[in-house]
């Protein structure tokens, strides 16, 4: 039987990691890792300049059996090291990691400890499946509802994944939209969109008069484009986007060796 990580990013007890790992149970032996706090927007750290503890938690509700878990002091991504390296003395086939609470869209990812748990998997050549649910504007529907179905979205494809496999270094970040659920549409493999960042700056001063600063703003919105994680939940659709760690511009680079690389090499020699 397939041995499952599952991590997330809002920590231990955020119910839809609790759904997401229950969920996985049909498919394979889970074992929870997870932030003991909240890590959302952290990216992806890796705690070397101080300890990382990992301690035995009971199930949310502490009651019966569930998927064995454990509350780790690092981020998400310490979490998913910390178990592929050895930590809970045994080997994992997959990671998954989510339900975060809002969605993963376009450069979100490069912000998303939901995400980066995921990355740090197949870092290690370990496949790895990301999943987000996110608010749609005059749409409503319950955690409970939402999270059932991300979990059986995530546990369907987990059984994919491990079926059929993924290409090397590869993860599949999946974003549902929160919508009723007969309203929710189809699956679409898609690309990375462009997010819009409204950032708000809020300047004060503390008691010493020194200025401090928060950083923050109104939820992103992002261009809608057909094909796009965007344009897929904004349609009702379920978004599946592919995601590697290569972040090469490789169409960029012809144009750049035109430049006079020359000069560069003898930059500051004055022999
Ligand atoms: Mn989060």
């Amino acid at each position: 039987m397939a041995s499952i990580l599952v991590t997330n990013d809002d920590g231990i007890s955020s119910p839809g990691l609790w759904a997401l790992a229950q969920a996985l149970e049909r498919v394979g032996e889970v074992v929870i890792l997870a932030p003991d706090r909240n890590w959302s927007a952290a990216g992806h750290p890796k705690t070397m300049h101080k300890p990382l503890r990992i301690d035995s938690y009971r199930s949310l509700d502490g009651s019966g059996p569930g998927p064995a878990a454990f509350a780790c002091s690092g981020a998400p991504s310490d979490c998913v090291a910390l178990g592929l390296m050895g930590a809970l003395d045994r080997q994992f086939d997959l990671v998954v990691s989510g339900i975060n609470t809002s969605f993963n869209l376009g450069a979100d990812v490069l912000y998303s400890g939901t995400v980066a748990g995921a990355m740090e998997a197949i870092i290690s050549g370990v496949p790895a499946i990301a999943i987000s649910v996110g608010s749609v504007e005059g749409k409503q529907v319950s955690d409970e509802a939402i999270y059932g179905r991300a979990a059986a979205v995530g546990a369907t494809l987990a059984e994919m994944v491990l079926q059929k496999g993924l290409a090397e270094y590869t993860l599949l970040n999946v974003n549902l939209p929160r919508i009723p659920l007969n309203e929710l549409g189809a699956a679409q493999i898609t690309r990375l969109g462009r997010r819009i960042y409204r950032g708000l700056l809020t300047q004060r001063d503390d008691p010493w008069g020194k200025p401090y600063y928060w950083i923050g703003g109104e939820v992103p919105s992002g261009h809608p484009e057909m094909g796009s994680d965007i344009g897929a939940v904004e349609s009702g659709c379920i978004s599946i986007t592919p995601l590697g760690i290569d972040l090469t511009r490789s169409d960029v680079i012809a144009s750049l060796e035109a430049w006079d690389l020359a000069s560069l090499a003898a930059a500051g020699d004055d022999s």
